[in-house]
C-alpha cells in the first residue's frame, strides 16, 4: 500500500448536563467523552479508520494531564511525517517505521495501535475480504463471527441502580453484565449480594479498578475480603483489583482461587503477555487499540490459546468503531469468543423502559454509518471488506473538540 495521508480527528461528545457520581471519599464529575479517530488513505483512493482514546486508560488525561487533542496532533504531524510517501509491503513495517520517526515515546503504543487497525481495514478492502479472514490466515483457525457479547455499563450507584440495569440487560439476552462498584467496602458487598438474589441468567463482573484508582483505595486485607466474598457470590471474574503493575498483587488474590480478570492497562504487549504468564489472570484483557492493534495483540492470543487457565477477552470500551475492532479479533483468534460491549444511554440498539447506559456518548453510535448487528446479546461481525464499517464523516464537524479533562475528581478532604 502506498500511504498518502494520515489524519488525526480529536472529537468531544459532550455529557450534559455534567454528571455528579458520589464514590468513596469524594464525588466524580463527567463532563464528556473523547475520541480521536484516525483516518489513513493510500495513494489509489482506499481508507482505513481506526479509533484511539476513549477507554479506561483515558483516565491518565485527568492524572497526567495529557489531551487526546494532543495525540490527534502527534497524529497529523509526526505519524504523518513517518508515513506519508511510503509504500507498506507488511503491516508490520508501519510499525518499524513509527518505532524510528519522531512520535513521542509516550504516544508510540497508542500511535502504531490505530495504525495498524486501519491497515488491516485498507487490507481487507483490497483482498475484498473482512479482517477476521485475514487474521483467520494469520492464526490458521476457522473464523466464528456470532459472537456473544457481555454488557459493561453501571458505575458509582445506589445498590438498586445496578439491580434495575442487570434485570433490563438479562432480558436483553447479554452474557454478562460488569459494573463498577467502589461506593465503599459496605455498600460494594451489598451490590453484589443484591444482584446475586435479583437475576439467574446473566453472569455478573466486577471492574474494581475502583478500589485503587481513587485517593481513598481500600487496604489490601479489604480488597482480599471484597475479592472472596465477590466469588462466594457467583462473580464470574474480578477485573483489575490491584494496580495494573503489581503482577505479584495478582498472584497473591488468585490464590484464593477468585477467578481475576486484567491487562487493559499493561502499556505494552510484552507486559501484557507477561501477565498471561503468571497464570494469576483466569481472563486476559488485551485491546486492539491499546496493544498495538491486531499485530501486537496476537502473543498475547497465542499465550492465551496454549494455556487452559487463562481466556483472552479483550477489553473494549469505547465507540462501534473499536467494537468492530475488535471483534474481528475475537472472531479470528483460537478459543476466544466473548466481547466487551459499553452500554451508553440512548442506545439506538435497545428499547426499554429503564436505560441501562452508563452516560450518554452520542458519538460512540454516530461515529458510523449504520449500526452493528446485535440480537438477543449476539454480534454478528460484518462479512464486508476491511472492518466492515463506514466512518460516519458528518461527525467531524459536529462533535467539535472541547478542551479540558473528561472527568474530574473531587475528594472530600480537599
Ligand atoms: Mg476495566
Amino acid at each position: 500500500m502506498d500511504i498518502a495521508n494520515v489524519n488525526g480527528y480529536a472529537l468531544s461528545s459532550p455529557i450534559e448536563p455534567v454528571q455528579e457520581r458520589p464514590f468513596h471519599g469524594g464525588v466524580r464529575r463527567l463532563r464528556k467523552r473523547d475520541v480521536v479517530v484516525v483516518v489513513v488513505e493510500t495513494a489509489d483512493g482506499q481508507r482505513g479508520v481506526a479509533t484511539a482514546g476513549a477507554s479506561s486508560s483515558a483516565m491518565s488525561e485527568y492524572f497526567d494531564g495529557e489531551s487526546q487533542g494532543t495525540f490527534a496532533d502527534v497524529v497529523d504531524t509526526a505519524v504523518a511525517d513517518a508515513l506519508e510517501g511510503e509504500t507498506i509491503e507488511e503491516i508490520e513495517d508501519a510499525h518499524a517505521l513509527l518505532r524510528e520517526s519522531d512520535v513521542p515515546e509516550g504516544d508510540l503504543t497508542e500511535a502504531i495501535s490505530a495504525i495498524d487497525v486501519a491497515l488491516y481495514d485498507i487490507a481487507g478492502k483490497y483482498h475484498g475480504a473482512p479482517v477476521y479472514e485475514l487474521l483467520a490466515d494469520e492464526y490458521e483457525s476457522t473464523p466464528t463471527t456470532e459472537l456473544d457479547l457481555y454488557a459493561s455499563a453501571g458505575m458509582y450507584m445506589a445498590p438498586e441502580g445496578y439491580v434495575e440495569q442487570a434485570r433490563v440487560l438479562e432480558e436483553l439476552g447479554f452474557f454478562g453484565y460488569k459494573y463498577r462498584p467502589g461506593i465503599g467496602p459496605d455498600g460494594d458487598r451489598r451490590i453484589v449480594e443484591r444482584l446475586a438474589d435479583a437475576v439467574d441468567d446473566i453472569e455478573l463482573m466486577l471492574d474494581v479498578h475502583t478500589w485503587w484508582k481513587l485517593r481513598e483505595g481500600y487496604d489490601r486485607e479489604t480488597v482480599r475480603d471484597l475479592v472472596v466474598h465477590a466469588a462466594e457470590h457467583g462473580a464470574y471474574w474480578i477485573e483489575e483489583p490491584v494496580e495494573p503493575a503489581d503482577h505479584r498483587g495478582y498472584a497473591d488474590l488468585a490464590e484464593t482461587g477468585a477467578p481475576l480478570a486484567g491487562g487493559e492497562s499493561e502499556a505494552s504487549p510484552e507486559t501484557l503477555v507477561e501477565l498471561g504468564e503468571t497464570g494469576a489472570v483466569a481472563f486476559l484483557q488485551g485491546d486492539v487499540r491499546h496493544h498495538e492493534g491486531f499485530t501486537g495483540c496476537r502473543d498475547a492470543v497465542e499465550c492465551c490459546a496454549g494455556r487452559d487457565a487463562v481466556e483472552f477477552v479483550p477489553h473494549n470500551f469505547g465507540t462501534w468503531i473499536g467494537l468492530a475492532a475488535n471483534a474481528h479479533l475475537v472472531a479470528a483468534a483460537p478459543d476466544a469468543e466473548l466481547v466487551e460491549y459499553p452500554v451508553f444511554e440512548n442506545d439506538p440498539l435497545f428499547d426499554t423502559d429503564v436505560d441501562p447506559g452508563m452516560y450518554p456518548f452520542d458519538l460512540a453510535f454516530d461515529l458510523i454509518q449504520g449500526r452493528p448487528e446485535i440480537s438477543d446479546g449476539v454480534l454478528s461481525v460484518s462479512d464486508e471488506p476491511g472492518l466492515g464499517i463506514e466512518l460516519n464523516v458528518d461527525v467531524l464537524e459536529e462533535y467539535p473538540f472541547v478542551d479540558g479533562p473528561w472527568t474530574e475528581f473531587r475528594y472530600d478532604q480537599d
